[in-house]
């Protein structure tokens, strides 16, 4: 029989990317959603199955996870703007935090009644925030610097403790940035990839960006999300740092975005001070050694080439009339 898995957060960029993934692993595939009027719901894949249930409501996990009976339940679900999360703190409590609390509850309840339940929790780069050393890794200290990093750490810190104190298969990947052309267009590398499309389109004359100075560690979504589930097919639960190894400024961002169009950025880029965010995370930095030796995993997409496959693609979508 096909393994099942269960997908929170199935409509996002890496939700999509690992519902593909599994699927071509021959999983039958099982996406959590709240209801039918999100259009991005009604543009899945027909192979991926769909269970309604909400993070913010206990009882519907329970019966999503006693619907669905998977072997593994992957926990993307959040809400995953930084700023967003100064705007919203309680509601990214609720979900980013609450959410992992309750669907672990839902796996302990429907898992006592037999059969393991994998579980595995997205955890972010943002929970070193303000970073004790360079580059991270599974035991650099947190210090989260906004409302989602703390709601963040919450969950990973809930995931380790419900392994230590139930036996449960339960793990956080570490993920740093992770983009792809389906990242959501707040989020500034698809911002900026937008932005360029736009700019030489002649769709838009201008690029208005907060904090240049800031440097993030960024790979490809698709390779990140074969790292989740390697996490679960360990012989031991174990949390791991997903990431290049590499660091770059939103300054190089920039620079290797508008080149890929051939143009030049300081001609269009606004360094605007009211992008700036109320606390920063200045430089992240990962040290995926531990999933390279243990799970065999290697990022395949150098950033260069994932900033122009972005702006490739954003060049086409625009073009042909599509929506971001
Ligand atoms: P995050 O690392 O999860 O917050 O991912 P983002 O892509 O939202 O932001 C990455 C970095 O880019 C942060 O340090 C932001 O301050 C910086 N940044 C600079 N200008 C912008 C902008 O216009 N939009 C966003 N989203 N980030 C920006």
């Amino acid at each position: 029989m096909a393994r099942r898995a269960l997908i929170t957060g199935i409509t996002g960029q890496d939700g999509s990317y690992l519902a593909e993934h599994l699927v071509s692993e021959g999983y039958e595939v099982w996406g959590l959603v709240r209801g039918q009027s999100n259009p991005r719901v009604a543009r899945l894949p027909k192979d991926i199955h769909l269970v309604r249930g909400d993070l913010l409501d206990q009882g519907s996990l329970i019966s999503a996870v006693e619907k669905v009976r998977p072997d593994e339940v992957y926990n993307l679900g959040a809400i995953s703007f930084v700023p967003m999360s100064w705007e919203q703190a309680e509601l990214t409590a609720e979900v980013t935090g609450m959410g992992v609390l309750r669907m672990l509850e839902a796996i302990r309840v429907c898992s006592s009644r037999g059969g393991e339940i994998r579980f595995y929790q997205a955890s972010s780069s943002e929970m070193f925030g303000q970073v004790r050393e360079t580059p991270q890794t599974e035991v650099t200290p947190f210090h989260p610097r906004s409302p989602y990093g703390v709601a963040k750490a919450y969950g990973h810190f809930l995931t380790q403790n419900y392994r230590e104190s139930y036996g449960m298969y339960a793990v956080s990947g570490i993920l740093f940035n992770h983009e792809s052309p389906r990242r959501g267009a707040e989020f500034v590398t698809r911002k900026v990839s937008l932005g360029v499309a736009r700019i030489k389109l002649g769709l838009a004359t201008e690029l208005r960006l907060g904090n240049l100075e800031a440097r993030r560690d960024w790979g490809f979504a698709g390779d990140y999300v074969r790292a989740m589930h390697l996490m679960l097919q360990a012989a031991k639960p174990e949390d791991y740092v997903i990431g290049t190894g590499r660091t770059q400024s939103v300054r190089e961002l920039v620079e290797a975005a508008f080149s890929a169009a051939g143009l030049d950025w300081e001609r269009y880029v606004i360094a605007d001070q009211a992008l700036h965010r109320p606390a920063e995370v200045d430089l992240l930095c990962a040290d995926p050694k531990k999933a390279r030796t243990q799970l065999g995993w290697e990022p395949t997409v150098p950033f260069e080439e994932l900033i122009a496959m972005m702006v490739e693609s954003d060049l086409r979508l625009l073009s042909e009339g599509g929506d971001p």
